[in-house]
């Protein structure tokens, strides 16, 4: 579970994040909506502190991960994290894309994680690419090859940074089912999206934010269909 509590985020004088509550508790699905610059990108890195807090706290599977004595790299590698851009090593096929982090980080033998990254490129639907190089996948294929990656660190929760929102229109839908599947196995998922229909089908819950704050939240039906505040439907109104 994630519980963040009265979390700010300033960037030099730029206050991004003012004072955000927000939970994501076990095998939930929480979907993050809202305007370029609202701060989603930042409340997710924060949670995973690829952006320091400036104050507030961020509990992880119940570890403050605000406490300076906290080990960082632990509570990251329980954390898996996709990304717009796929961020996959151009170098490296995509098995040993796979395996590095399996193999630095949680120091398993080259067979253990040559067996974990092929269970999870079978998961995602790309056993045959395994010798394949990045740039001769499609966007939708790079993408499922950065959620196996992330799957393959068995992380105890995901965070999505608007996966879908890089891709071809044919191929988002690929990326959404295994997501899809993924909940449905009962992960824990933070998803920043503009995907309202993912949002919709598969959300427990749906947080839309502007400037900085958490204006609402709620069901994600209910939000979608009658939303509360004006800023809301003001958003809903130009994404609908
Ligand atoms: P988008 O939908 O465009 O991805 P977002 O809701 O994810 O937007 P953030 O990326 O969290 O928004 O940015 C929130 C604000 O913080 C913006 O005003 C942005 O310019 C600023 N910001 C983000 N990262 C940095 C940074 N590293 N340094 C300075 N300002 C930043
Ligand atoms: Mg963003």
């Amino acid at each position: 579970a994630i519980q963040v509590s009265d979390l700010h985020k300033y960037f030099g004088d730029n206050e991004v994040l003012k004072g955000i509550d927000f939970r994501v508790d076990q095998g939930q699905v929480v979907c993050v909506i809202g305007p370029s610059g609202s701060g989603k990108s930042t409340l997710l890195r924060c949670v995973n502190r690829l952006e320091e807090p400036t104050s507030g706290r961020i509990l992880v599977e119940g570890i403050d991960i605000t406490d300076p004595e906290t080990d960082l790299d632990a509570v990251r590698s329980r954390i898996g994290m996709v990304f717009q851009q796929f961020n996959l090593f151009p170098h490296m096929d995509v098995l040993a894309n796979l395996c590095v982090a399996q193999r630095r980080v949680k120091k398993r033998s080259r067979d253990e994680a040559v067996q974990v990254a092929r269970a999870n490129l079978a998961k995602v639907g790309l056993s045959e690419k395994e010798k394949a190089y990045p740039a001769h996948l499609s966007g939708g294929q790079q993408q499922r090859v950065a959620i196996a990656r992330a799957l393959s660190m068995d992380p105890d929760m995901m965070l999505f940074d608007e996966p879908t929102s890089a891709l071809d229109p044919e191929l988002v839908g690929d990326v959404l089912s295994i997501m899809k599947d993924l909940a449905a196995e009962g992960m824990t998922m933070m998803v920043v999206t503009h995907e309202m229909g993912f949002a919709r089908e598969v959300g427990d819950r749906l947080a839309f934010m502007d400037g900085g704050v958490i204006v609402e939240e709620g069901d994600p039906r209910q939000v979608l269909a009658d939303p509360q505040h004006d800023r809301t439907k003001a958003f809903l109104s130009k994404v609908l």
